[in-house]
């Protein structure tokens, strides 16, 4: 099992010699029971950094942030910077390698294991518990122990509230890494993979559309889903609206560049222009981190969306998103010997 002082030592060591411009990572939270994103620039932060099994967040998001920030202001850092990263967050990672949208040694990758748990799923853990929030939560081999508001522990077995992601995992080990802390149990999945979608698809046609329909039409249009997203890194996204003066002069050509392809209201027709172009602009590089569905407001199930995609990448084309920086991306590669027709 990790030891917390393994992943604080690493970090104030790489801060200390100066191989480091600053560590992502997890501090305690300020809302109970869940840690928060922290970036720590000075070695003597390291001690608040924490791991437990509400590290839920995809630490990625916040080297595209980085990345974004630095450029805008035109600055190029000479020093990495380090990420404290599951095996979700390593993928992702990856992609954004495969994408050039980082270079390998731009990051310093601090590997943690899940070894055989994850993280937990509030809404599970809320439904356990009878709706008492606990203050923190600790891994212990295949347990969780959470600790109560009246200061007492309870045991939990991880399967029970962890969530669907982890129990589907197969890869709860960042295979690209710097340094890995943890036991390597990549092959783990303690669930079938794509177990809820195969659940799903027992359903027929009709069954199928109107739940989408039901989904969709919940949607509040927040971004909540595409905001949370390492692979959402565009700066301008054609859901957004875009700011355009239309005078007599303005030509067919300059309206055209700016169009708006999807209207901002939350009708259930654009809910579902939104989805499905965010569901295809992410086939092939969603790496199953879970993240667009946890912090979805109203529980719309966005795993089954991305789930499908992801598996029709795999059974179609053998692919595995986010399992090498050096293999082909999805959509950006093509073979010789495909035996469509349209590639010649
Ligand atoms: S999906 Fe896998 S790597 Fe990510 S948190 Fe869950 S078990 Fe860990
Ligand atoms: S987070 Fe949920 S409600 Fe918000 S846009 Fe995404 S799917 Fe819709
Ligand atoms: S689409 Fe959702 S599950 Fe996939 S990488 Fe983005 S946040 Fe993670």
């Amino acid at each position: 099992m990790i030891k917390i002082q393994d992943i604080r030592d690493a970090a104030r060591d790489m801060l200390a010699k100066g191989e480091v411009r600053a560590v992502i990572g997890w501090q305690r939270g300020s809302r109970g029971m869940a840690a928060e994103p922290v970036v720590i620039n000075a070695p003597e932060q390291a001690d608040g950094l924490v791991w437990d099994p509400t590290c839920y967040h995809n630490l990625s998001l916040y080297l595209v942030n980085d990345k974004k920030a630095q450029a805008h202001a035109k600055q190029k850092p000479t020093l990495p910077i380090a990420i404290i990263a599951k095996g979700c967050d390593a993928r992702s990672c990856v992609v954004l390698m495969q994408e050039n949208y980082f270079r390998r040694d731009d990051i310093y990758i601090i590997g943690v294991s899940c070894e055989g748990t994850g993280v937990i799923d509030e809404r599970k853990l809320a439904v356990a518990l009878g709706g008492v929030k606990p203050t923190s939560a600790a891994f212990d081999g295949d347990d969780y122990v959470v600790t109560l508001p009246d200061g007492s522990e309870k045991r939990l077995p991880a399967r029970e509230v962890m969530a669907d992601r982890c129990l589907e995992c197969r890869e709860p080990f960042p295979k690209e890494n710097n340094i890995a802390l943890g036991e390597d149990k990549t092959g783990r999945a303690l669930e079938a993979p794509f177990a809820a979608l195969a659940r799903f698809e027992q359903q027929s046609e009709a069954e199928r559309w109107n739940y989408w329909q039901r989904q969709f039409d919940r949607c509040i249009r927040c971004f909540a889903c595409r905001s949370v997203c390492p692979m959402c890194f565009c700066d301008e996204c054609v859901v957004d609206s875009i700011e355009m003066k239309v005078a007599p002069t303005t030509s067919a050509e300059e309206k055209a560049s700016r169009v708006r392809w999807i209207e901002r209201s939350n009708t259930l027709a654009d809910n579902f222009g939104y989805h499905m172009t965010r569901a295809m602009h992410l086939a092939g590089r969603c790496i199953d981190c879970g993240e667009c569905e946890r912090v979805c407001p109203v529980n719309i199930p966005l795993r089954l969306l991305n789930n499908k995609m992801e598996r029709e990448a795999r059974e179609q084309f053998g692919y595995e998103p986010g399992a090498s920086i050096g293999g082909p991306s999805l959509v950006s590669s093509f073979r010789d010997d495909d035996p469509g027709t349209w590639i010649r």
